[in-house]
């Protein structure tokens, strides 16, 4: 059995980003990546809004907030370099009413901390734009694009092969144990290490588990379900549309999102899905609703948002209740225009006492480091994520 110095489990941007910046700060190094299906970026990283986030959101001092900017000058530079296609459309957040005006300010207060550029329109200047999109005002926040990150994973993938990495698909990583080296046992047999990187996103909690008895959070899988427009109506908005998000909610809202092939996509929304995988609404595995249901966590999270729950779920089979969300900023859209487009599932770490986990999260031992959370803009953050990465690795192993 062949030894590598570093092996990296999970094989989503993440993954493949940071075994391509192993490769760059140790040179010379041995690395594996470690993948259980058959393809790269099978799970969140091709399945999400493509969106390269300013980072308007994040808390200021967060990691969320530092690597979200660093990644959205970082990604576009990646494309640039290696002619991956890619868009800076900047983005709208459209204000409808009064108390989405007093919330835009609160993101403007914070985007002001953040350092990131934006512009306020009036109703007319919003109607000049986007005659399309109705609103009493908007921000403007032109330093936002758009990518599809599964081409970003394969760019970063042929660089890490190209220099000696090796990727391992179809391989289950079963059990772990940490002696003097890291020891993986997987469904292709075991490898030996000198240290692990874990980065296994919906996965990312029974990882740890591998590792030590308890995980300080567990992954909640909450699907976002998306619709694409037809042809026709493909023109209807120029840039990516975003409603102005509710501070109390961990997820952004149904936005209209231009994507890089052409097509105009609205969602996602965020419902608790039946499977960590589960990309339609009654797909269910029987281990994933166990853990789920016998965990704290959940009942206290649904206890803090009774109303969001419930919405989320009715709108998830009831589809009016869906299009009337977009058709608050675009009336245009109709029931017939909402069309099949591919689900995803975002891995939502959750504590015992039911709080979300909003900044990212690594958890270390000697030879491991595991994400343990990184939700959106993770994948906008992905390259500064792996340099970190890379420098708390090189801590531990001083
Ligand atoms: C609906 C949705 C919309 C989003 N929109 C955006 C956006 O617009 N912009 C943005 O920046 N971010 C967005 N995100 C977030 C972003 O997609 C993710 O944060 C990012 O892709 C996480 O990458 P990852 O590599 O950690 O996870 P993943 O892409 O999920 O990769 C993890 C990999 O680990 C593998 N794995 C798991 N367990 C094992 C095991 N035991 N053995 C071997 N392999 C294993 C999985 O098969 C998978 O390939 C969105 C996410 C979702 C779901």
């Amino acid at each position: 059995m062949d030894k590598y110095d570093y092996i990296v489990v999970g094989g989503g941007i993440i993954g493949i980003a940071t075994a391509r910046q192993l490769q760059l700060q140790f040179s010379g190094v041995k690395v594996a990546v470690l993948e259980k299906e058959s393809m790269l970026a099978s799970h969140q990283t091709s399945r999400n809004s493509g969106i390269i986030h300013a980072g308007v959101y994040y808390a200021p001092g967060s990691m969320k907030a530092q690597f979200c900017r660093e990644g959205n000058h970082d990604t576009k530079e990646f494309c640039r370099e290696y002619g991956i296609p890619f868009k800076e459309t900047g983005k709208l957040l459209v204000a409808t009413d009064e108390r989405d005006v007093q919330r835009m300010g609160e993101l403007l207060e914070r985007c002001k901390q953040n350092e990131i550029t934006t512009e306020v329109l009036d109703q007319q200047q919003l109607q000049e734009l986007e005659p399309n999109v109705v609103g009493v005002a908007a921000t403007w926040v032109p330093s936002s694009g758009i990518v599809d990150y599964g081409v970003v994973t394969t760019k970063l993938a042929e660089q890490f092969v190209t220099a000696g990495g090796e990727i391992f698909t179809n391989c289950e990583v079963l059990a772990v144990k940490e002696t003097a080296e890291i020891e993986v046992r997987t469904s292709l047999g075991t490898f030996v290490g000198g240290f692990l990187v874990g980065c296994a996103g919906l996965y990312s909690d029974r990882l740890i588990r591998m590792l030590q008895p308890e995980a300080p959070f567990k992954i909640l899988p909450f699907r976002g379900d998306y619709f694409q427009l037809p042809v026709t109506k493909r023109q209807i908005v120029k840039h990516p549309i975003y409603p102005i998000p509710d501070p109390e909610l961990p997820f952004l809202g149904i936005h209209l999102t231009p994507m890089i092939d052409g097509s105009l996509t609205v969602g996602p929304n965020a419902t608790l899905a039946f499977a960590r995988e589960g990309y339609k609404f009654w797909t269910m595995n029987f281990k994933d609703l166990l853990e789920m249901f016998s965990y704290s966590g959940l009942y206290r999270l649904i206890k803090k948002y009774p109303q969001a729950t419930w919405n989320e779920l009715k709108n998830s089979f009831h589809k009016p209740g869906y299009l009337q969300l977009v058709n608050r900023y675009c009336p245009q859209i109709t029931l017939d225009d909402l069309r099949p487009y591919p689900a995803g599932v975002r891995a939502q770490a959750v504590k015992p006492d039911g709080t979300t986990l909003d900044d990212f999260l690594f958890v270390e031992s000697g030879k491991t480091l595991i994400v343990g959370n990184a939700p959106s803009p993770a994948a906008t953050s992905a390259l500064p994520i792996s340099r970190y990465i890379c420098d708390k690795v090189e801590q531990l192993q001083k």
